[in-house]
C-alpha cells in the first residue's frame, strides 16, 4: 500500500490527514504539504484499528506511555490493565516494551486492548529471542531480526523504534573519548553495541538501512530512528557519541523520507535545561524538520522516585523548543518496574509538561484554555472550571472530600476568599467588554 508520504508527495490528501487538520484547526492542505516533506507523520500499519494521531511542525505536542514486561516481573494481564490506564489518562500513543514471558503474546493482548496507535523497538524481542535459542544474545542474525522485525510489523505495530544510527564510527567515537559518566543507558543501544563489539561487524540495521525502511513502508509504520547512545547523566549531555549519532539519524531520516517512509528521530536522555533548546534547534536543522520524539528530557540525576515530576519540567522545556512527541517518565525511573499507578502519575506528569511547552509553542491558540479558566475563576464558576481542568475528576474529587461552607469559596482562603471579596468591590468593572 501507499504510504501518507508517497500519498502526499502525489498530492493526494488522505482522510488521516482532514482528519489531523480538523483536530489541530488547521487548513488540510498544509497538513498535506508536511507529511511530504516529512515534518509530520501518523502511526498507520495495519491489522489495529487505532486513533489517527498526527505528530510534527504546527501539531500539538503529543505524549507516548511506555509499559512492558522485564525479565523479573512478568504479568501480561497487569501490562494490559496498564496500557488501559494509560489510555484512559490521556496517553496519545503506546510503546510495548516487554523483555519477558511470551513476546508474541504480550504484544498481540495489549494491541487488542488499546485504541492507541502502538510502538515498540524490535531489538528487545530479537536479542530476546537469540539468547533463548542459542544461549546468547550476541548470536543473533540477521535473518531473524529482518523476520522478526516484519512479523511485528503484520501484528499491527503502528511506528517503530528501530536503532539504526549506531554505527562503528559512532562507536569509535564514544572509544575515542573515554566512554562516559553514565555509561550507555538504551537496553536496545547497549546490546547492539555489544553485538556488534563481540561479532567485529557493522550494525545491520545501518548497513541493511534500505531493507528496515522497505518493510516498514509496506505496513505504513513509522520509522522512529532509536536513540542507542543517549546520555543517563547530564554530564554526558551532547558528548561527541550522542551527537554523532543524532547526526547519523537525521541523515537517514531524509534517505527514509526520500524512499518514501513516514521517519522520526528520538532524543535524550538527560539534559541539563539551559542545554535543551540547543538540542532540539540541531535536530530540526539536521534533519529538516522531521518530527522529534523526546524521553523528558530529565534535566538533573538526582530525584529518584520524582523523576517523572523532574521529566515533566524537562518535556515542557522541549515541547516548547520543538518536540513533537514526550515519552513519559514514570515514578517508578531509574528504581523498577512501573505498577498501573505510576504509568497514571507518568502520563499525568508529561500531559502537564506537553500542555505548558504548548502555551509557549503557540501561543495564539494553546492559551484559550487558560483565559477562560481564568475567568472561570475569577467568576467562582465551578462547573466552568471542572470542565476546563486537564484532570477534571481529580479536581472534583479534592474539593468534594473538603467542601466550604460557601459554595463559591473553597476551604483554603474560606470566608476570606480573594475571588469573591474582589467581585464584590471591582466586579461591576466587568460590564463592558472584559466580561466576555
Ligand atoms: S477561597 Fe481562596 S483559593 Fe479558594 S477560590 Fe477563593 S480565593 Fe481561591
Amino acid at each position: 500500500m501507499a504510504t501518507q508520504v508517497e500519498l502526499a508527495v502525489k498530492g493526494t490528501i488522505t482522510p488521516q490527514m482532514k482528519e489531523i487538520a480538523l483536530a489541530e484547526g488547521l487548513d488540510p492542505e498544509t497538513i498535506r504539504a508536511r507529511f511530504a516533506e516529512g515534518q509530520i507523520v501518523a502511526p498507520i500499519g495495519v491489522n489495529h484499528r487505532h486513533q489517527v494521531v498526527g505528530m510534527g511542525r504546527g501539531l500539538s505536542t503529543k505524549i507516548n506511555a511506555s509499559i512492558g514486561t522485564s525479565t523479573d516481573i512478568v504479568d501480561i494481564a497487569a501490562e494490559v490493565r496498564k496500557a488501559q490506564a494509560a489510555q484512559a489518562a490521556g496517553a496519545d500513543t503506546l510503546m510495548e516494551l516487554s523483555v519477558g514471558g511470551d513476546l508474541d503474546k504480550v504484544r498481540r493482548e495489549v494491541l487488542a486492548a488499546v485504541s492507541l496507535p502502538v510502538g515498540n523497538v524490535p531489538l528487545y524481542q530479537a536479542f530476546c529471542e537469540a539468547a533463548r535459542k542459542y544461549g546468547d544474545p550476541n548470536k543473533l542474525d540477521e535473518g531473524m531480526l529482518f523476520d522478526l522485525i516484519e512479523r511485528q510489523c503484520a501484528d499491527g505495530i503502528a511506528f517503530m523504534a528501530v536503532h539504526c544510527g549506531i554505527n562503528l564510527y559512532t562507536i569509535e567515537r564514544l572509544e575515542k573519548q573515554h566512554y562516559r559518566y553514565g555509561g550507555l543507558v538504551s537496553k536496545g543501544g547497549t546490546t547492539m553495541v555489544a553485538w556488534m563489539k563481540k561479532n567485529h561487524r557493522e550494525n545491520p540495521l545501518y548497513e541493511k538501512f534500505d531493507r528496515v525502511v522497505e518493510i516498514l513502508k509496506k505496513y505504513d509504520v513509522v520509522l522512529s530512528l532509536g536513540n542507542g547512545l543517549r546520555a543517563g547523566a547530564i554530564h554526558d549531555s551532547f558528548d561527541r557519541a550522542m551527537i554523532q549519532e543524532l547526526l547519523i539519524n537525521c541523515e537517514l531520516a531524509q534517505i527514509g523520507r526520500e524512499m518514501g517512509c513516514q521517519m522520526m528521530v528520538e532524543g535524550p536522555g538527560h539534559v541539563p535545561l539551559d542545554e535543551i533548546e540547543a538540542n532540539i534547534i540541531l535536530q530540526k536543522r539536521m534533519s529538516n524538520h522531521a518530527p522529534y520524539y523526546m524521553l523528558g528530557p530529565i534535566p538533573c540525576d538526582v530525584t529518584a522516585g520524582y523523576d517523572h515530576i523532574t521529566a515533566a519540567i524537562g518535556a515542557a522545556q522541549s515541547a516548547r523548543y520543538g518536540a513533537d512527541l514526550i515519552c513519559y517518565i514514570t515514578p517508578a525511573e531509574h528504581l523498577a518496574l512501573p505498577n498501573e499507578r505510576d504509568v497514571v502519575e507518568g502520563v499525568k506528569a508529561a500531559r502537564v509538561a506537553a500542555y505548558i511547552g504548548d502555551t509557549a509553542k503557540y501561543p495564539e491558540r494553546g492559551r484559550r484554555r487558560d483565559m477562560a479558566m481564568s475567568k472561570a475563576r475569577r467568576d467562582s464558576n465551578w462547573n466552568k472550571q471542572y470542565e476546563l481542568a486537564l484532570f477534571s475528576a481529580d479536581a472534583q474529587a479534592i474539593r468534594s472530600e473538603r467542601s466550604p461552607s460557601d459554595s463559591r469559596a473553597c476551604t483554603m482562603c474560606g470566608e476570606f476568599c480573594a475571588n469573591r471579596g474582589s467581585m464584590e468591590v471591582f466586579g461591576h468593572l466587568l460590564a463592558g467588554t472584559a466580561k466576555a
